[in-house]
């Protein structure tokens, strides 16, 4: 109820009056003209979290995820949870995805500049490759489940993105096709940087990924690709599914 006074007048009248923070599980009845102003909501609490780039905030609250969820699940879709996408995968919380999105904007060449060719490593129901499409030249998205690959595709078909390409793999093996990527983030967490993201990174290029430590507890990692070598960063723990080799 805190939240209450910080919400639209416009929303405590009508049919929303007795219950504005519930949206109604009917996606297809309506849902869309109801879920800008959510959506402006979770955007005002990612900013008061902490999330400062204007570019991502813009993206987030563009970006429609109740449309990415399952029916049952769209009025959680503006919370600030991970939800299941089927197959055993989840969509990360959105204060997790714009982090990871603003260490990508933060890598020192990209500085406030558009991202030039970004790879996604698990594309998943497809919601993080949408939002990249607003922040990047190009979205190169590789999924290893022939079952989500399916449902990105036909999550993001009537988005109309141009710039986003969904691609069914293994994204340890990258996509040498889209390379070399200015940015590349990483959606499941591993043990440690493939090789291969690494040749396919542009000098200035920075990787965002989960990794795991030595006990496997997981944590953000930032690899920035220097003329010098790499550097490291490791930031706060997180939690996501893990990446795993092969397709299926
Ligand atoms: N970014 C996604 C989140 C997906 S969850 C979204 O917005 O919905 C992580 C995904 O990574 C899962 O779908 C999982 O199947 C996928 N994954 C794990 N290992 C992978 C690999 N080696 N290559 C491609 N995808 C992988």
């Amino acid at each position: 109820m805190k939240e209450r006074p910080s919400f639209p007048a416009k929303l405590n009248t009508g049919k929303h009056a007795a219950t504005p923070k519930k949206l109604s599980t009917n996606v297809a009845a309506g849902f869309g003209l109801d879920s800008s102003t959510v959506r402006a909501r979770m955007v005002q609490k990612l900013a008061q979290q902490g999330i400062e780039d204007a570019r991502v905030l813009e993206a987030m609250g563009r970006i429609e995820r109740h449309r990415f969820v399952d029916s049952a699940l769209a009025n959680q879709a503006y919370e600030d949870t991970s939800l299941p996408i089927g197959l055993g995968q989840t969509i990360s919380k959105p204060n997790v995805v714009a982090r990871m999105m603003t260490l990508l904007r933060q890598a020192p060449s990209i500085k406030n500049h558009s991202l030039g060719r970004v790879m996604e490593i698990g594309t998943g129901c497809g919601y993080q490759a949408a939002l990249l499409s607003l922040l990047a030249q190009e979205v190169y998205s590789i999924e290893r489940l022939r079952g989500l690959y399916n449902k990105a595709r036909e999550n993001l078909r009537p988005m109309r993105l141009p710039n986003v390409h969904v691609i069914f793999g293994d994204g340890m093996l990258g996509y040498p096709q889209g390379a070399p990527y200015s940015a590349i983030i990483a959606a499941a967490g591993g043990e440690s940087i493939p090789q291969a993201w690494i040749d396919q990174l542009e000098i200035g290029g920075r990787i965002v990924a989960p990794m795991q430590d030595a006990v496997g507890k997981q944590a953000l990692l930032v690899v920035d690709k220097t003329a010098q070598g790499l550097k490291q960063m490791l930031l706060e723990p997180v939690l996501f599914v893990p990446l795993k080799s092969g397709v299926a």
